[in-house]
């Protein structure tokens, strides 16, 4: 009999055990601004503070909501929001130019639950292209609206539209005509600003979102990773979610967030792992950028192969970082 309660009593802590661990309630925000080139010296000590500021608004922003209860989608949208209104980054104001002379907008966001996602590619007229995105998941029988059909389908859902000049910014308007003097293909420096968001929410689901205005000088209507759900967005509640920034078209032909998930599934690499790789793939290939993720247990991926990335994380344990460089 008193081993019996002895037995009993272990298996009570155990259960207690599992629920403290399994069942706490963890959440966690993982969140990027763009990878690129960067360097400390070239970059005044305002111009880091601004970005940590805003990167620290969006994650504050972002672990009120979860605290308060708040789903996982809703937290992206928000989170991305901040930054997509932010002219600092290359998302929604602030956005770079393409070669002739306009902004042209993708994001993109997936549910790790259902599988559910929705994109949009090449606006120019909705503030807030992630929240197109999600019109487009949860109120469409599409996945993937582009251009003028894009526009017409975000206004009829009475999102915010605005004429193209709101997404003008001297700096990357700047960026285009340097590189238009230079008749380079690419530039290097500027493009980097795309944002990035991957939450766990309390409930355990995982959402991803991302959200760009591609590459300067774009042209011919390119499109990169971004929208592309596999590619530049992925999320699956069995393994991880994932957002990307970096040269799009390494990206897509990698099916870079897609392959970090199966890396997970099929090789059961840790999600660090998993991105670690998939990088590997990137550099191998000469591309260069960057990518966040976290799993189901809260675990977060922060790699890039260029010399900086914004970014930070928060976690329901109370840890909390915002960084750039690659120290
Ligand atoms: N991935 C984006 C694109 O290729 C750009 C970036 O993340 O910097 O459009």
């Amino acid at each position: 009999m008193k081993l019996r309660n002895i037995f009993l009593t272990l298996l009570f802590a155990c259960l207690i055990g599992i629920y403290q661990s399994d069942g706490q309630q963890k959440y966690a925000i993982v969140i990027h601004g763009g990878a690129g080139v960067m360097s400390k010296s070239k970059m005044t000590d305002e111009h880091q503070q601004a970005y940590l500021v805003t990167l620290d608004q969006a994650l504050t922003k972002g672990e009120q909501m979860l605290q308060a209860g708040a789903a996982c989608t809703d937290v992206v949208l928000e989170v991305i929001r901040i930054m997509e209104d932010s002219p600092l980054f290359n998302a929604g104001k602030g956005a770079v130019f393409t070669h002739n002379g306009v902004n042209e907008l993708d994001a993109s966001i997936m549910e790790g639950k259902t599988l559910n996602a929705g994109a949009v590619a090449g606006v120019k007229d909705i503030k807030n292209p992630i929240f197109a995105a999600r019109e487009v998941m949860d109120h469409s029988v599409h996945v993937f609206l582009s251009g003028k059909g894009a526009s017409q389908f975000a206004k009829k859902q009475g999102l915010e539209m605005v004429d193209n000049k709101y997404f003008f910014t001297e700096r990357r308007y700047n960026s285009l005509q340097k590189l238009l003097k230079k008749e380079r293909g690419r530039q290097e420096k500027d493009n980097h600003g795309t944002v990035g968001c991957v939450v766990l929410d309390q409930e355990g689901n995982i959402c991803a979102g991302t959200s760009t205005g591609g590459m300067t000088n774009k042209k011919f209507g390119r499109i990169g990773d971004t929208p592309v759900i596999g590619a530049g967005t992925y999320a699956n509640n069995k393994t991880c979610g994932v957002s990307c920034t970096g040269h799009g078209e390494y990206y897509i032909r990698l099916s870079f967030a897609r392959d970090i998930s199966a890396l997970m599934e099929y090789q059961g690499l840790t999600v660090k792992e998993a991105c670690q790789e998939e990088i590997r793939k990137l550099t191998e290939l000469n591309g260069t950028g960057g990518v966040i993720a976290l799993d189901k247990q809260g675990n977060i991926a922060m790699e890039f192969n260029t010399t900086g990335m914004f970014r930070g994380f928060v976690k329901s344990t109370g840890e909390k970082e915002v960084a750039i460089f690659n120290d």
